[in-house]
């Protein structure tokens, strides 16, 4: 018998823990670690509460935690309820699965100003991640502008943007449905440091923008090459850029605007006491396709900024860290211990990109152990008694279907999805 910890349960963690169990069969258990009593990782708190068919992928990592050789052990944070080298002594082997959960900073004076906010903690908030829920984004102004040209630049202003009627079927938490129901934002400005052939943004998603019930996008044609130019694109590229040209014909008939302003680079946020207004620099490209600034500098109104520029993963002590993710060759750590998702590549691909990354990582696993080898490892027996004596009470998989039913028992008919938003809630749930 062999014991694995994967810690983590967003889509790294549960791919990974799928291809173990397909590897090991019976001849494994497989414990899924979390933080938090409930697991998903990105799939709850990340993916936009209205793209539902995106979330549904978690109900194949249910199959997986259902399977007989895995187990979830919620409520127990690694690095500070039990360390790495305690897991590495109780498991065969120990996968980072963290994911990265942190955002990156502009690094431009006026960024911790009030009004100020990253993507994660924005998400968080409208997804009810429980470190988010008393974020209270200023809503009050006119204008919002978003930092970054990538799909979660994009998630942001949409959500900003939507009404109340076109949040039905999501599962977007009650406090920021009604926050955002009386908002007096009426512009968001994406900002891209490049042009629009260098956006990081999907077809399906930038396609969302062009029907929005009350909300329009603007793009300035002027901020595009020649239209022969896109031929040279990869195809997904192209298309989102035929979209965004496409959003020049659309009639700006609508009482919001989401409007993309290319080249341009923030070089400060301002504002008495709180921001009001960022202001950027225009950019062109250089020899090697980087944002070179011009020295012109123009400001754009906006008391609540989002940055979505990228995220980091959360070091662990005595785990090699670098560059905001875990110090790793193909996954591999140091002996036993591995990375997979964002935790071992940084935060870009979709969720589907992490399928493979676990897999491969799970073929390491059994190349160094092979099915049907086995060692004196105590695995989660050890792990519940190591937190026991530290008074930390872990939930397993009947307490998170215990809060799912009451989760679910609490929406009421053709509203969104009524989620608790505080730790306390979940282990009430739960009878804790
Ligand atoms: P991303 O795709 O890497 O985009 C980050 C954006 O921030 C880029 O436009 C980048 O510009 C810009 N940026 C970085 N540093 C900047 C700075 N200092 N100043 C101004 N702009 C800066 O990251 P993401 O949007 O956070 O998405 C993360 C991953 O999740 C991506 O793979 C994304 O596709 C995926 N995702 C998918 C979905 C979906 O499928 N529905 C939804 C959300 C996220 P440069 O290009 O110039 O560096």
């Amino acid at each position: 018998m062999r014991h694995f910890a994967v810690v983590g349960s967003g889509p790294a963690g549960f791919y990974t823990a799928e291809a173990l169990e397909k590897a090991y069969g019976d001849q494994a258990r497989i414990d899924i670690l979390d933080r938090y009593p409930v697991p998903y990782g990105l799939i709850r708190f990340g993916v936009a509460p209205d793209h539902q068919s995106l979330k549904a992928v978690s109900k194949r990592y249910d199959k997986v935690a259902e399977s007989a050789g895995v187990d979830f052990i919620g409520n127990v944070t690694i690095g500070r309820d039990v360390s790495v080298a305690e897991l590495l002594d109780l498991y065969d082997a120990v996968i980072l699965a963290t994911g990265a959960p942190h955002d990156r900073k502009l690094g431009i004076p006026g960024e911790d100003m009030t009004g100020v906010v990253g993507s994660a903690e924005f998400v968080g908030w409208y997804n009810g991640h429980p470190e988010f829920a008393d974020l209270d984004p200023p809503l009050g102004g006119a204008h919002a502008a978003v930092v970054g040209a990538g799909n979660v630049a994009l998630d942001c202003a949409r959500i900003l943007s939507k009404t109340r009627h076109e949040f039905e079927g999501s599962d977007i938490v009650g406090h920021a449905l009604e926050a955002l129901d009386s908002s007096a934002i009426r512009t968001v400005t994406i900002l891209g440091r490049r042009g629009p052939h260098q956006v990081a943004m999907t077809p399906k998603e930038l396609g969302e923008l062009g029907h929005l019930e009350a909300a329009a996008p603007v793009v300035d044609l002027a901020d595009f090459p020649p239209v022969e130019a896109d031929d040279a694109l990869e195809p997904g590229l192209r298309k989102s850029v035929t979209l965004l040209r496409g959003f020049a014909d659309l009639e700006p008939n609508k009482p919001k605007r989401i409007v993309f302003d290319f080249f341009a680079k923030p070089v400060a946020i301002e504002g008495d006491g709180r921001a009001e207004r960022i202001i950027v620099e225009k950019t062109m490209l250089d020899e090697k396709g980087a944002a070179r600034g011009t020295g012109e500098t123009y400001e754009v109104p906006a008391s609540l900024i989002v940055t979505a520029i990228g995220y980091s993963t959360s070091p662990i002590a005595d785990v090699p860290f670098e560059g905001g993710k875990f110090v790793n060759s193909r996954g591999l750590i140091t002996d036993r211990l591995y990375a997979v998702g964002w935790a071992r590549r940084g935060p870009t691909g979709t969720i589907g990109t992490n399928r493979p990354d676990g897999y491969e990582v799970a073929d390491q696993v059994a190349a160094a152990m092979p099915a049907g080898s086995s060692s004196e490892r105590e695995g989660a027996e050890g792990l519940k008694r190591l937190l026991q004596e530290r008074g930390v009470m872990p939930t397993d998989y009947d307490d998170w279907c215990k809060i799912e039913e009451t989760e679910t028992g609490r929406a009421r008919p053709g509203s969104p999805r009524e989620k608790f938003v505080r730790v306390e809630d979940w282990l009430q749930a739960i009878g804790r």
